[in-house]
Parts: C-alpha cells; sequence; structure tokens
C-alpha cells in the first residue's frame, strides 16, 4: 500500500500557539524510528508576537504534563504564580465582588447540587453567609493562602483545582526550547508568498522573502490575527461577534512586582470595559480591555495607569482585535490555532485552553496526507461548539450587569443576546439548575459562581432538596465550613508555596 502518511508539518508563527503547537506534535512525531516526520516552525522577529497571555484555565497542566514537564522548573523559568480562579470587582454593580473559583461549592447532599442546600437555607433564614464560604478556593483567596489539591487537604481532592499566570514570553521560550530539544526545526524567515497546488488547492508551500521554499504535507497556521494560511491563503471567513462582545481595544502594560502576590486574577470593570491585575513573581500584567465606540484610546489609557500598583515598567501597548472565529479552521491541508482561528476577549482566560484544546484535536484527528474532508468536519464541529460557548459564558458576565452608570454597560444590559444562552439564563432563573450545553466547556460551579456573584437568585431550588431534614443540612454546611477554615489555616502563603517551587527547581 503507497504510503500516505504526513512526512513534514510546517506551523506557521512562533507565537503561543505556534510553539505550544511544535512542542506536542515534536514530542510524538519528530523521532519516530521508522515513520520521522519533520515539524518546521517559521517565524519572523520583524512581526513579532501579542504575547500578553498570561492567564490560564487548570487544563494547562494536563498540557504541561502531557509533555512530562518538571513542575517546579516551569514554575521557576516562567516565573510563574498560582491561579486558584478570577475575583470580580464591580461587575454586577459598583463596589460589587465575588470570586469565580477553579473549584465547587462542596459534595452534594442526597443527589442535590450544595447550590440547591444553599437557596433553601437562603430562602429561610435571612442573613445567609455568601456561598463562596463553602468554597476551599474561595477561602484559601481571600487569605492569600496556596498548596496543591492534596497535600494539605486529604479527602477534599476535587474541591479545588488550579491553573498557573506566567510571562508569555518565557512560556513561549520555554516550549520552544523542549520543541527543539525533541527535534523540531525553526527557521527565522518573512513569509511572503503561499504556494498552492493548482487542483486539489492544498497549500504546498511558503515562499520567504528570501527566495527560500519550505515545502510540507500539513500546515499549522499560528500566525495569529491575520491568519495568513487559513485566510489569506483559503479565504475560510471570519465570524464577526462585535455585537454580542463590543469590546474590541485593549492596552497592556507591566509594573513592578508589588507585595501582594495575590493566587487570583482581577477582573475590575471600568466606564468602557475592563482592567485585569496577573500577578508574577517579578512584576505583575495589567491591561484594560475596552470598546473604542465608547472611550478614547487617550481615557482608556489614563484608566489603565491610574489603577497600577506598583511602577509602569513600560509604555502601555496599544492592541486591537475583532471578536469572532474562523467559519472554518481546519480547510484541506490547513489547520489553524490560536488567534489565526478566533478571538474572544480574555476575561475568562480562555485563548490558551483553546490552543491546547486545537492541539489535542489534531492529535486525536491527525489525518495521512489526503487529509480526509471528514476529519477537518469533525476538528471545525468541536472547535466550533468550544468558542461558541466560551463565546456564550463571556456574554453572561456583560448582560447580568445591573450597571447602568455608562452607555457602555446600557449597551450591554440591553443587547441581544444567543437563544442558547437565553435559554441557560432562564431555566438557571426559575430553577436554579444549569444548562450544561458544551461538556467540554465551562461546567456548573462556573455558572452557579458567575449568575449568583451577578445578582441572579433563582426564584425556586430543587424539590428534592427538601426531602433532606433542615437539621442535617446545617449540619452539613457548618462542617464542611469548619473543615475548609481548619486546612486553609495549615496552609502556606501563595508566596512562601512560590518560592519553596522556583527554590526546588
Ligand atoms: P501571535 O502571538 O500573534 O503570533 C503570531 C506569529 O506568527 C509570530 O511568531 C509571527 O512572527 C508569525 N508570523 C505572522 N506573519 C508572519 C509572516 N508573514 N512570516 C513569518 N511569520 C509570521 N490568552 C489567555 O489564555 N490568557 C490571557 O490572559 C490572555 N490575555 C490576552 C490579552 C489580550 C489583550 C489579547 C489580545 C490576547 C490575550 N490572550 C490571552 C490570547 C493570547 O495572547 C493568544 O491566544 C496567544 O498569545 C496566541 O497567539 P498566537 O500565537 O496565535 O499569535
Amino acid at each position: 500500500m503507497m504510503d500516505k502518511s504526513i512526512r513534514r508539518i510546517v506551523i506557521v508563527g512562533g507565537g503561543t500557539a505556534g510553539w505550544m503547537t511544535a512542542a506536542p506534535l515534536a514530542q510524538r512525531l519528530a523521532r519516530h524510528p521508522t515513520q520521522a516526520c519533520d515539524v518546521i516552525l517559521v517565524e519572523s522577529p520583524e512581526i513579532g508576537t501579542i504575547g500578553v497571555g498570561e492567564a490560564t484555565l487548570p487544563t494547562i497542566r494536563f498540557y504541561n504534563n502531557a509533555l512530562g514537564l518538571d513542575g517546579a522548573d516551569f514554575v521557576k523559568k516562567t516565573q510563574a504564580s498560582f491561579k486558584l480562579g478570577i475575583e470580580f470587582k464591580d461587575w454586577g454593580h459598583v463596589g460589587n465582588r465575588f470570586f469565580h473559583a477553579f473549584g465547587d461549592f462542596g459534595p452534594p447532599l442526597a443527589g442535590s447540587a450544595a447550590h440547591m442546600h444553599w437557596l433553601r437555607l437562603a430562602q429561610e433564614f435571612t442573613g445567609m453567609p455568601a456561598m463562596e464560604n463553602w468554597s476551599m478556593p474561595s477561602v484559601m483567596a481571600r487569605h492569600g493562602k496556596f498548596v496543591p489539591p492534596n497535600e494539605e487537604t486529604p479527602g477534599m481532592t476535587d474541591a479545588y483545582s488550579y491553573g498557573f499566570h506566567f510571562d508569555a514570553g518565557l512560556y513561549a521560550n520555554y516550549l520552544r526550547d523542549y520543541a527543539l530539544r525533541h527535534g523540531a526545526q525553526r527557521i527565522e524567515g518573512m513569509i511572503v508568498d503561499v504556494e498552492r497546488h493548482p487542483e486539489s488547492g492544498f497549500v504546498t508551500a511558503v515562499k520567504l522573502r528570501d527566495g527560500r521554499r519550505i515545502e510540507g504535507d500539513l500546515f499549522v497556521d499560528c500566525s495569529g490575527f491575520r491568519g495568513l494560511l487559513i485566510e489569506g491563503a483559503l479565504q475560510a471567513g471570519y465570524e464577526d461577534w462585535s455585537d454580542y462582545l463590543p469590546c474590541n481595544s485593549a492596552q497592556a502594560v507591566p509594573c513592578a512586582g508589588v507585595p501582594e502576590l495575590t493566587p487570583f486574577t482581577r477582573s475590575t470593570a471600568r466606564e468602557a470595559g475592563w482592567l485585569w491585575r496577573i500577578p508574577l513573581q517579578h512584576r505583575t500584567g495589567n491591561g484594560h480591555v475596552y470598546s473604542n465606540a465608547f472611550t478614547t484610546d487617550d481615557k482608556a489609557r489614563q484608566v489603565l495607569l491610574d489603577a497600577l500598583d506598583g511602577e509602569a515598567l513600560d509604555e502601555p501597548r496599544q492592541l486591537r482585535f475583532v471578536t469572532g472565529r474562523r467559519r472554518k479552521s481546519w480547510v484541506k491541508n490547513v489547520v489553524a490555532i490560536g488567534l489565526s482561528a478566533g478571538f474572544v476577549e480574555p476575561l475568562e482566560s480562555t485563548s490558551i485552553n483553546l490552543i491546547e484544546t486545537a492541539v489535542g484535536k489534531l492529535l486525536e484527528l491527525f489525518p495521512d496526507r489526503d487529509c480526509s474532508p471528514a476529519l477537518a468536519d469533525e476538528f471545525n464541529r468541536i472547535m466550533g461548539m468550544r468558542y461558541e460557548s466560551v463565546r456564550d459564558f463571556i456574554i453572561l458576565h456583560y448582560k447580568l450587569t445591573a450597571r447602568d452608570d455608562s452607555e457602555f454597560w446600557r449597551y450591554c444590559r440591553n443587547m441581544a443576546i444567543p437563544d442558547s444562552l437565553r435559554h441557560q439564563i432562564e431555566l438557571f432563573r426559575e430553577t436554579g439548575r444549569v444548562a450544561i450545553i458544551d461538556r467540554g466547556g465551562f461546567a456548573e460551579p462556573s455558572f452557579v459562581a458567575m449568575m449568583m456573584g451577578l445578582g441572579v437568585v433563582p426564584k425556586r431550588y430543587d424539590p428534592l432538596a427538601d426531602r433532606v431534614d433542615i437539621r442535617v443540612v446545617h449540619g452539613h454546611f457548618a462542617e464542611l465550613r469548619d473543615m475548609i477554615a481548619q486546612a486553609v489555616a495549615r496552609m502556606p502563603s501563595h508566596r512562601a508555596y512560590v518560592a519553596a517551587q522556583a527554590a526546588a527547581a
């Protein structure tokens, strides 16, 4: 039988997406004894990278673990800190604060989710403390503590999870070294042309400005917003979601490190968008995401600079984007991964997670040189669903606000939303239940934390919760709260834990 296996993969772009793609492909494919496959990455320092993706979801650990990265070494080399979730300030209304944790609100009781019992207690007794008092990661975050699950919390392994904050440039370098060590090749040069087969339309080579041609069987487009191959050559099309998510601009600036090394990202809503604060070991990452239809770049810059809690280390960097996704991210023998495939603002740190998912799916659905359209359809189906569920979850943050203090927030309150999200909000408002549309996306506790944090109090709760004796429910909540308090008291501070990891490397 004719050997149709892919022998040359060309990755276009060396930003976070390019190196996150190159590392596992090199690990799995480059040095196979009989079926070795060249993994070639082309990047142009002249163009540079976006380089601002610094906060992640817990799934980054599965990605790192699959590469066999040493945890302590990674923390040291990327100046990482640990992330238990996101603190939201001023989102529901000015003065509102809540935590979206990587974890739940305790185990179910008699088959009903913890938040259903909490709702029952809250209906019967006034002055119930906020539900996040029963969330282990929220309590840890409030006290600035960190330890991975199961070290100080035996029996509560599933109670929480964690991701990282890291320096995006250092992470890309870390993965680049890994990929090169595992057999990937790096070519520096500016791509000026894309060659395609006259009949099949498959991409056959990219041409560099100095005349070099880089041939390949499979091309991964990690060229960033420009989508050099997927859009430039193959015109996959772009679905624009700006009506749902009006932010289209960002400014980013690092500032000097501050004493408060929080184990969480902070997101503060402002008049025409929101600010992020991401603490790293050597500095703090800050940014302002906003809509330039509702404010000016100059005003946005000032809002950002005024909010810094350390000296700015640079001039703010201006970025512009169009929220949405490529209609198809796999077309013929080109697979788009990263910003070339789409972008939803970084409110829940989902971009790197979408890169992990795309790389994982590419390996799961790895083609031969024919690149069966059925594989592309399956990849596009899964990625399409994932991008849409992320989109809906982010829209929810804006739609449920009670803020009406600026034109921007009035627009968000009144804007039309996708039917899928309207259903999710209605179901929760009426019954406290969560409709999970994408099982690979955010889970029930995330929806509960966001909706209740933003002020939605369900009218009803699970009627089966009433079958449990109310004294048992009280006992359960009291016991859980004590257990969390005792466990958190024993934990080291986040700063101490980070220092110990960096020293152990
Ligand atoms: P880029 O970084 O743009 O890289 C593109 C690469 O393509 C570069 O190497 C460039 O040299 C190369 N290239 C392009 N054209 C050519 C050419 N003609 N010839 C040769 N090479 C070429 N994600 C998160 O998960 N968490 C966050 O907290 C987060 N925050 C963000 C904040 C903002 C404001 C923005 C805009 C994004 C954020 N993201 C975040 C997203 C994250 O930054 C990106 O997903 C990630 O950096 C991947 O980018 P990329 O590699 O796709 O593109």
